[in-house]
């Protein structure tokens, strides 16, 4: 009597692959479609989701529920307790419904493609089509391949076989059409599904009501909110983002990850709305801006390729084994200056602060608290990488794995390990005023100069106030931490 969508990562009408087939189909039968969004806090717990992301995530979901009813789709809302539960959930709904077509886009984390497997089966055994989708990255994951036929493990060639491959498929990113509104009957029908209440998140993810309404000012959720700043960023910045992005004081980078992460807006659309304001139409030609941001979205899909050709980056393991033998230091108390922002490296505590304020991370911030924790410090760079997952409004297992294994050397396409950012000189070149810092290390107010990027360092009046106000002194000396690193780096991998 109806098609069912399951809504997961994907809390969107627009240009959503799955939504628009089960639309297109309920169409060609005479039905209605029928949403479905199925909460189980042991996901949560089990992915480390940010209570920030969880509540983006109910905001959004409120959004599609009204967005739905524009369209007289009804969407189910519901809680199993356990997630080895939710496919059986998902085929009981059909069979109350009476519906014979399930549709959805695919996650590709090992567990999510296993529940998958699960429900293919399930579904089978009650006579139900179940029939998930490509959506989530522009390319499929699988699609490009190396000479030899192998997966690429180096972004820039694969790069260039992502736009070629773009170029020679155009259907990839045309918009999928939306869903047409309901027949009347599917209205009556399912009338107890409508306005249902969006639930509460579980207790250990729910945030204070003060920290609840900050981050709604400065993440508006649902997809009418995702799209207005995709439009202006590149109304007002993308021609600048080469020059600018990577500079965190200038706010010049489209902040759209949180929408990325939820679904509410596709990778595909924002590749192909930069597209379209390119004077070429093309990815590799016209604006250097608009291109290079095009490049980054990219970045997104190619973690998401290795991580499906190579899943068991999921099971906590480095991409390339050498450094599984790395000796890490066991330091709580150095961790723990880290995660508070209290380093004594200014642009280490003005980039945790930020996070642990707004949920976000400027990208060059992320390279740089990263490689702090595993290069300056010597600790584990998993400890970090479950950091952010848990405080990032943003946190998305491929790309933060991909940005970790990039920051530490252990993951795919890395930096060599001898390769360690000295955070003062980043300091000085991506936050040259010192903007950045002063804004978020309140201690360091009233420095200016290298007195802000290095106080006591600096010495003189700018070590004098940092001292006054209480800002800590280095945790790790600069020289030391180097070649400690370049030092245990070795010894690890000589260990293979
Ligand atoms: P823009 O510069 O405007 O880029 C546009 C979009 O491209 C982003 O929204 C994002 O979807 C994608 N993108 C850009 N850079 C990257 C990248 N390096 N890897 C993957 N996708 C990218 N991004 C997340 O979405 N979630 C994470 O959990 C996450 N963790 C990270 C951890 C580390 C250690 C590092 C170094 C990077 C991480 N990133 C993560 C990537 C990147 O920092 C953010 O995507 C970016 O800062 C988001 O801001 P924006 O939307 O303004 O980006």
């Amino acid at each position: 009597d109806a098609v069912v969508h399951w809504f997961k990562r994907d809390l969107r009408v627009k240009d959503n692959t799955g939504l628009s087939l089960a639309g297109a189909l309920a169409k060609e039968m005479g039905v209605g479609v029928v949403g479905v969004w199925i909460l189980s806090p042991q996901d949560w717990e089990a992915h480390l989701v940010s209570a920030a992301k969880c509540d983006f995530e109910l905001r959004s979901l409120e959004v599609l529920q009204r967005d739905l009813k524009e369209l007289d789709i009804p969407l189910y809302v519901g809680t199993v307790e356990k997630r080895k539960d939710v496919p059986k959930r998902l085929v009981q709904l059909a069979k109350e419904w009476g519906v014979k077509n399930v549709f959805c886009n695919l996650e590709y984390e090992p567990d999510e493609l296993r529940r998958e497997e699960k429900l293919v089966r399930l579904m089978l055994e009650e006579d139900i089509n179940f029939d998930p989708q490509h959506d989530d990255c522009v390319v499929p994951p699988g699609s490009l391949k190396t000479g030899t036929g192998r997966q690429y493990a180096v972004y820039t060639p694969w790069y260039r076989a992502w736009v070629s491959h773009i170029h020679t498929h155009p259907e990839l990113l045309l918009e999928r059409p939306g869903p047409p509104k309901n027949p009347p009957f599917t209205r009556q029908k399912f009338a107890h599904l409508f306005d249902v209440p969006i639930p509460d998140a579980p207790e250990t993810k729910t945030l204070d009501e003060e920290t609840k309404t900050r981050m709604e000012k400065l993440w508006p959720a649902g997809e009418t909110a995702a799209s207005e700043r995709l439009t202006r960023f590149l109304d007002e910045k993308v021609g600048q983002y080469q020059e600018t992005r990577n500079f965190p004081a200038l706010k010049s980078t489209a902040r759209v990850s949180v929408h990325h992460a939820a679904g509410t807006l596709a990778a595909r659309t924002s590749v192909r709305a930069a597209r379209d304001v390119n004077s070429t139409k093309k990815l590799d030609s016209g604006n250097g801006g608009i291109r290079g941001w095009m490049s980054e979205v990219a970045w997104r899909d190619f973690y998401r390729h290795v991580l499906v050709h190579w899943p068991y980056v999921c099971m906590n393991k480095p991409f390339k084994h050498e450094y599984t033998s790395v000796a890490w230091e066991s330091s709580p108390a150095n961790f723990h200056a880290w995660a508070t922002g209290r380093t004594g490296y200014p642009i280490v505590d003005a980039a945790m602060r930020c996070l642990l304020h707004t949920g976000y991370m400027h990208n060059r911030l992320r390279m740089i608290a990263a490689s702090f924790l595993a290069k300056h410090l010597l600790l584990d760079w998993r400890l970090g990488e479950q950091f952010f997952m848990l405080h990032l409004i943003d946190g998305d297992f491929a790309s933060n794995n991909g940005g970790w294994g990039f920051s530490s050397s252990a993951g795919v396409d890395p930096q060599p390990y001898f390769r360690v950012f000295n955070p003062w000189l980043q300091s000085e070149k991506f936050d040259a005023e010192g903007t950045f810092i002063r804004e978020w290390v309140g201690e360091l107010r009233g420095t200016v100069g290298k007195g802000t990027h290095a106080p006591y360092e600096a010495g003189g009046e700018a070590a004098r106030v940092a001292k006054k106000n209480g800002y800590p002194k280095p945790i790790v000396e600069h020289k030391f931490a180097r070649a400690r690193c370049l030092e245990r780096y070795k010894e690890g991998l000589g260990r293979n």
